[in-house]
């Protein structure tokens, strides 16, 4: 039996789809795969995406799909990806990346596209609950305030809310996201790839729900 695992990833922000992908991964033994990470892996690399990557980032463009995809494929022939597998996360972010990854993967080359599902109110009330030190960074919730009159423990720096965070600019940014994204959630339920997990509640138990999800998905194809 194949071990490892060919995974992506995907959820809004405050999903928790970060914390979940590399649990996921460590599961399965395979690398979590970051678009973050490796744009900068690349970029400090020189590989020759990473290089194109790295020029529209420091003029704060957004890179074009084609390098974006350049990068990622680059990531997935390394040796890990190729023998054991992979859990991608923040990458395909539409469609046209979705499609060039089917490409490059081709028939089979995915087990599953898991998306942790969480009503955008409970997203809302997570991030805009978040406060932060003024001073130092370090964050803290309205559920898990400061000792004192939000003021840091640290330092006593004001905590106060990132204007990132407010209520308008989360719905803001999740609406964007919706639209990105849905597409992306019919091209893989089209594929019969789509594992759709309900991502409220305690990280144990949406955990649990994944593998459940992810292993279901993986016997109907084996089937
Ligand atoms: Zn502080």
């Amino acid at each position: 039996m194949s071990s490892g695992a060919r995974l992506l990833v995907l959820g809004k922000q405050g999903a928790g789809k970060g914390t979940q992908a590399v649990r996921i991964a460590g599961h399965y033994g395979v690398p979590h795969i970051s678009t973050g990470d490796i744009f900068r892996a690349a970029a400090a690399d020189g590989t020759p995406f990473g290089l194109r990557a790295n020029e529209f980032m420091t003029r704060g463009e957004l890179v074009p799909d084609d390098v974006v995809i350049g990068v990622v494929a680059e990531r997935l022939a390394k040796d890990d990806a190729v023998n054991d597998g992979f859990v991608l996360d923040g990458f395909p972010r539409t469609k046209v990346q979705a499609e060039e990854l089917q490409r490059l993967l081709g028939p089979g080359g995915l087990d599953a596209a898991v998306d942790i599902d969480v009503p955008t109110e409970v997203v809302i009330e997570r991030i805009s609950g978040r406060r932060v030190c003024a001073t130092c960074g370090t964050p803290y919730h309205v559920s898990s305030p400061p000792e004192s009159n939000w003021t840091c423990d640290k330092d006593g720096g004001e905590v106060v809310q990132r204007e990132d965070d407010t209520p308008e600019a989360v719905t803001k940014r999740l609406e964007l996201y919706e639209e990105a994204t849905r597409p992306l959630l019919d091209f893989y339920e089209g594929l019969g790839l789509l594992v759709t997990v309900d991502g409220v509640g305690d990280p144990d138990e949406v955990f649990d729900r994944v593998l459940d999800g992810i292993e279901t998905a993986r016997q109907v194809q084996t089937r």
